[in-house]
């Protein structure tokens, strides 16, 4: 009925180049059919159609082909209405209702491509649209085609009684047949229907066939009241359930039996007057095909809102957890900026002061023995001077390694600022800390540093943790003045420092 290529997300027929004639043949024949059915169904004695599906089929066309390929579909149609129309008009009444439907359907189809291309029905706003253009559009062709009627027809009927049916008859011929076409033809390859939803449609179909069977089979002598309201459910259901394509579907099926048994005076949509039964009918199909497929548009379009929402809500967590990820790696990275001298990969001054805080505690609190050993390169000044700041950084690093290599595990080494290093031995007491140094002085003295032929010597100071009133400050102090001590006697030895003795303490 439209073109039988499948249709594709942006809109295109897929293997267009095969089925060029298929596209416009389905279309004639489907409006040839619609047409004749059209005034098989016609109530007025003029044979004016009260249900006029070709324009449905053929709008629905001309929404999934291409422009470039509207002219075989109107051709088509021309056609088509022609050897309808034949048996029953004259040739030029054919070639004038031709034009007219022509014109409703390229008026129709142009201003729904101007809110979108494709134009598809699966948001609410394309449906109301949709609603006001087949208004519009079959509203000023039934001016003309009333005209056609009321000029070359003789007639009791007013112009305005033609328009009205015209009117309808066509709006309603778009309303039922334009949703189905392209809700089977637009949203691409039906999925799988799953076994229970198969069910479910079989149940629906059937209870739509037995309940509309029942409602409009009413006789006069009837005592339920058979209410047409009672069907409301059945689209309303298949909206739901099944989308535009369920709602168009079930509309559809209800309108051929409605019709089929008015138009045989069956039924509770039967007024005094035939003109007044079709009016009647025609409002009844148009409220119960447009509120379903309002309601379908308006379901899929919160799914689709959802879904986004869903996929943007999943890409955020990625990105944050990707951020929070780098800030984690920066967090580190900065942490060892702040805690490490880059030239040596010792700790930093700061660090280790709050190492050493902690370790001053720890050691009180289990009565273990601490020390600390300060070292400072002899003469740092003059190596500079004579070999350059690149050798006397060269030094620097190989005695940081020196000093590296020889420490156990919970040992704590630091450069303190300049050529001055700090060794906290936790669990060492005065003693051991003193050999250590000593060890140290005579590895420094031995080594060679590329780079620098001098003999790099180093004077310590060494102080031991002795009462649990000292502090970090204490031990440095003391640390400091064996090293000032150290330089005094000569450089390139150990001076230990110790404290006042309790006695002295006490006293103070
Ligand atoms: P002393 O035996 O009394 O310790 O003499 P010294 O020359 O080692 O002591 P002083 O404190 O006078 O000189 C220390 C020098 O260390 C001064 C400074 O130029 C140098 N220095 C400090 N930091 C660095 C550094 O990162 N790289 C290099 N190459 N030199 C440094
Ligand atoms: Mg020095
Ligand atoms: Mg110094």
């Amino acid at each position: 009925m439209a073109p039988v290529g499948r249709i594709d997300a942006g809109g295109g027929p897929l293997r267009r180049g095969r089925h060029r004639l298929l596209g416009p043949l389905a279309t004639g024949l489907g409006y040839y059919l619609g047409a004749v059915l059209g005034v098989a169904a016609s109530s007025m004695s003029e044979g004016i159609a009260i249900f006029w599906l070709p324009n449905g089929i053929l709008l629905a066309a001309l929404l999934l082909a291409p422009r470039r390929d509207w002219p075989p579909y109107l051709l088509a149609a021309v056609a088509a209405e022609i050897a309808a129309d034949l048996p029953t008009f004259t040739l030029a009444q054919a070639l004038g209702f031709a034009a007219v439907n022509l014109f409703e359907c390229l008026l129709a189809a142009w201003l729904l491509q101007r809110v979108a291309r494709p134009f598809t029905l699966d948001r609410l706003r394309h449906v109301a649209l949709f609603g006001l253009v087949l208004v519009l559009a079959s509203g000023l062709a039934a001016v003309l085609g009333a005209s056609i009627y009321s000029l070359s027809i003789p007639t009791t009927t007013s112009f305005w009684d033609f328009w009205i049916i015209w009117w309808l008859g066509d709006a309603m011929g778009v309303l039922l047949v334009t949703p189905l076409v392209l809700g089977w033809l637009q949203q691409g390859p039906s999925r799988e229907l799953e076994r229970r939803h198969f069910l479910e449609a079989a149940a629906l179909v059937a209870l739509t066939l037995l309940l509309t069977i029942w409602v409009f089979s009413q006789l006069a002598t009837d005592s339920f009241p058979k209410r047409p309201f009672l069907l409301f459910p059945l689209p309303l259901w298949a909206a739901v359930r099944f989308g535009v394509r369920g709602a168009a579907s079930v509309a559809l099926l209800i309108a051929a039996i409605v019709i089929t048994a008015t138009l045989n005076d069956m039924g509770p949509l039967l007024a005094a007057a035939p003109a007044d039964t079709v009016l009647l009918l025609q409002e009844y199909l148009a409220v119960l095909a447009f509120s379903s497929l309002a309601l379908a548009a308006l379901l899929q379009e919160l799914r689709a809102t959802y879904d986004k929402l869903d996929r943007l809500n999943h890409e955020l967590e990625v990105r944050v957890e990707a951020r929070t990820r780098e800030l984690q790696q920066v967090n580190q990275r900065l942490e060892e900026l702040a805690s490490v001298d880059p030239l040596t990969g010792a700790s930093n001054r700061r660090h280790f002061l709050e190492q050493a805080r902690a370790e001053i505690s720890r050691a009180k609190r289990q009565g273990l023995p601490l020390s600390v050993i300060m070292l400072d390169i002899d003469f740092f000044k003059s190596i500079n001077d004579r070999y350059g700041h690149e050798s006397g950084d060269q030094v620097l690093v190989a005695l940081a390694a020196t000093i590296h290599a020889t420490l156990r595990g919970g040992d704590i080494f630091a450069r303190m600022g300049g050529e001055e290093f700090i060794v906290m031995l936790p669990g060492q007491g005065l003693q051991e800390a003193m050999q250590m140094a000593e060890r140290l002085r005579l590895l420094i003295a031995q080594n060679e540093v590329p780079g620098c032929p001098a003999r790099i010597t180093v004077s310590a100071g060494v102080a031991g943790l002795e009462h649990a009133s000292e502090d970090i400050v204490d031990l440095l102090r003391r640390a400091d003045r064996g090293l000032y001590r150290a330089k005094h006697q000569g450089r390139n030895q150990v001076c230990a420092e110790q404290g006042p003795s309790p006695d002295a303490l006490a006293d103070a």
